[in-house]
């Protein structure tokens, strides 16, 4: 039977990365030796960071005067290399969910965090718009999508750059680069395998501030170094350039967004019609295209687990909510098919025929 992905993270992968991947695993750009062993400075390696870097600043269209890193860690050491290498006395957060709140932990170690919005008083099920920034923030940071709560936000207007958690969307829709100091991403969600994070960074933005910042943890050292201060995420890396492959082919991040908002809409309006569910998010603006969270309707409260086995039963995969959500999770990043979305959406109606 057909498997249809629907984890968060790791997450579904397109077939020519995995395909591609598997092929270098054995055999690499002709080396005879598999990409796992080869030097990470030898000629064919960094040939793969060089095309990723560049097909990362193409897809984005970004500006000149910005650093394409790949680097380990996850988004959450970004959570603490941001406010180490850009904030100041003071920086400023939109509070939209577990992410968030992580990220601002890390920036509390620095100075002070100035929440200047949340969602926490209706479990993160909206994004607040309006709010103030104070002018003497070293940035604003927010969370692009927020990938427990199925909500997403786009860029916040504000007098201060912005830094922003874009783990989950990256790639999935256009994005203004130069209103940001720095965007980043772990690769497990719309890039790669776990293992390396993508940081995109103004280079003007840097060594502004006076602290001391570990080597390891200042980033001109990875600019200077072209990501190999040391090693890096090697096969990952080498994953994470076969899907920018693949998405320029389809026609970059315009076309990929054009997609993932029709996969969303089918899956979206399914949970509007159907009488046993609901969404978590109410307004429709604010809900992701990549995470799409809804619940069982209250009246059908009992049927929670009949539906998480039965649509398991037919090749759905992952869609447990996270449970500080609860219900059911479907995540759509770019490589999920829009077969996929549609298997989930008849699964969705063959249930609701049988109550
Ligand atoms: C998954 C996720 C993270 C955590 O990333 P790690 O790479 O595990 O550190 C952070 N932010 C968002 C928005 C995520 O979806």
């Amino acid at each position: 039977m057909k498997k249809h992905n629907f984890y968060a993270g790791p997450s579904i992968l397109p077939e020519y990365t995995k395909e591609k991947t598997a092929e270098a695993v054995l055999n690499f750009a002709g080396t005879g030796l598999s990409v796992m062993e080869v030097s990470h400075r030898s000629k064919e390696f960094v040939a793969v960071v060089d095309e990723a870097v560049a097909l990362v600043k193409e897809l984005l269209k970004v500006p000149e005067g910005y650093s394409v890193l790949f680097l380990q860690g996850g988004a959450s050491l970004q959570f603490l290399m941001a406010p180490y290498n850009l904030m100041g006395l003071k920086a400023a957060y939109l509070n939209t969910g577990v992410w968030s709140k992580k990220a601002m932990k890390e920036a509390k170690f620095f100075g002070e965090v100035v929440e200047v919005a949340s969602s926490a008083d209706a479990n993160f099920n909206y994004i607040p718009k309006q709010f103030d920034t104070p002018a003497d923030a070293s940035y604003l940071h927010y969370t692009s999508n927020n990938t427990i709560f199925g909500t997403k936000v786009n860029a916040p207007e504000a007098n201060v750059p912005l830094v922003a958690d874009m783990s989950s969307d990256i790639f999935s829709r256009p994005v203004d680069v130069a209103k940001h100091d720095l965007i980043y991403a772990g690769a497990q969600k719309n890039l790669g395998p776990s293992g390396a994070t993508l940081v995109i960074v103004k280079d003007e933005a840097l060594g502004k501030i006076d602290r001391v910042i570990p080597t390891m943890l200042d980033y001109r050292i990875h600019i200077q170094n072209e990501s190999m201060f040391n090693t890096p995420s090697t096969l990952p890396v080498f994953a994470c350039l076969q899907t920018l492959r693949w998405l320029k082919e389809l026609g970059g991040v315009e076309a990929i967004e054009k997609i993932n908002i029709e996969k969303a809409a089918v899956l979206y309006d399914e949970i509007d019609r159907n009488k046993l569910f609901q969404s978590t998010v109410p307004n429709k603006e604010d809900r992701s295209l990549m995470n799409v969270t809804f619940v069982m309707a209250p009246e059908f409260a009992e049927l929670e687990k009949e539906f998480l086995d039965f649509a398991t039963a037919k090749g759905m995969i992952g869609i447990k909510g996270h449970r500080s959500v609860g219900g059911f999770r479907a995540s759509t990043y770019n490589a999920m098919p829009i077969e996929s979305v549609q298997a989930l959406v008849d699964t969705m109606q063959e249930f609701e025929k049988k109550h």
